[in-house]
């Protein structure tokens, strides 16, 4: 067994691994030994994740169980520090806060709280609640983070806060004003959508912390995996268990997920999300959704391009050419019109933040 195919097998929900898959990961650690494999499991972060399995399969259970634990007590504390910041919220009147991304995807999908491994968490918000929602985080001891030069980071698209106490490393919380933050992206339509999706999150069970809806949450990590990691940037296969898990607990409404990426033109992008998860984690995607998104030859070309059936692997390009690549190959309208769209995007954003410095 390969490398790559070792790594996706450890990403897997524990409980969905097939005997015969199970026995090649023992087989594969009796091999290669505890050393080669943890080393695996650091350099793709996907510790606690591979913990996770180990102890479910019952190898070398007593080593991998010490680990698990320590990301578990971690988790925790970032749980209770959430509740308390929204009912901070609450209290000083914010209305629009909820949580997106890997941590939300962790409680929505009444996940392990043991696997989640970022430094940090995603809340999506209105521009125009940012006093209040500063000052809620000031009570809970997070800052403006001074290590990010906020001047060169477009504040209206994400505000950065620090906490060094919380837990060792310090913890940041991304506010995100847009769903993606990156200059040039032409992202009005997600924009409108997620201000309206927003108001619709519900708190999830026991708690005060709120959340994004399923179906609403799988377009988000749809979204942040395309636009914000072109499909394959750090953490590589990690970013797909968002998807994965989401489907597998959940009644993503898989009908109003489509009429959406029809009419924000994002049924590319969302094919190729889904298609990749189910190649790497054999995610259940309902029957025929792909036909119905789009099967093009843009999109599979596009497929091909980013992974490596035969290898099981996941390209890691980062460089600007394959990015403007990815994202041109990624829209729905043609290639030139989406060009001429991200130029307009560009000046527009030039001429806000010209604007911006000019009064
Ligand atoms: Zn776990």
């Amino acid at each position: 067994m390969s490398e790559h195919l070792f790594t996706m097998l450890l990403l897997r929900l524990p409980e969905s691994l097939s005997m015969e898959e199970k026995e090649s990961i023992k087989a594969f650690y009796t091999i290669n030994g505890r050393i080669y494999v943890e080393k695996i499991a650091i350099q793709n972060k996907i510790i606690p994740f591979a913990a996770h399995v180990f102890m479910h399969i019952h190898c070398d259970s007593d080593y991998w169980k010490a680990k698990h634990d320590f990301w578990q007590k971690r988790n925790r504390i970032i749980k209770e520090m959430l509740e308390k910041l929204f009912l901070a919220f609450n209290r000083n009147n914010v209305k629009s806060t909820c949580l997106v991304e890997n941590f939300a995807t962790v409680l929505r999908s009444d996940a392990c709280i043991g696997c989640f491994c970022s430094g940090d968490v995603d809340i999506s918000a209105d521009l125009n609640e940012r006093i209040q929602i500063a000052k809620s985080l000031e009570e809970l001891n997070f800052s403006m983070d001074k290590r990010i030069d906020q001047s060169i980071t477009n504040s209206n698209q994400v505000s950065t806060f620090y906490n060094d106490d919380l837990i060792a490393d310090g913890f940041r919380i991304n506010v995100m004003w847009q769903p993606i933050a990156r200059s040039f992206l032409v992202q009005e339509d997600y924009d409108v959508r997620f201000s309206k999706e927003r108001l619709k999150a519900t708190t999830i069970m026991e708690s005060n912390i709120r959340v994004l809806n399923a179906t609403a949450l799988m377009y988000y990590n749809i979204l942040h995996i395309a636009l914000g990691h072109y499909y394959t940037l750090s953490p590589g296969m990690r970013l797909y268990v968002d998807i994965d898990r989401l489907a597998r607990t959940n009644e993503v409404n898989w009908g109003e997920l489509l009429k959406w990426t029809i009419e924000d033109h994002s049924r590319i992008r969302t094919a190729i999300v889904l298609h990749l998860s189910f190649e790497i984690l054999k995610t259940p995607i309902p029957k025929g959704l792909f036909q119905k998104m789009y099967r093009n030859k843009r999109c599979m070309n596009m497929i091909s391009y980013l992974y490596d059936k035969d290898q099981n692997k996941l390209q890691n390009k980062g460089d600007r050419f394959h990015r403007l690549f990815v994202e041109l190959n990624s829209n729905d309208c043609n290639i030139v019109l989406g060009l001429f769209q991200m130029i307009s995007g560009a000046t527009k954003v030039q001429t806000v933040s010209t604007i911006k410095k000019e009064s």
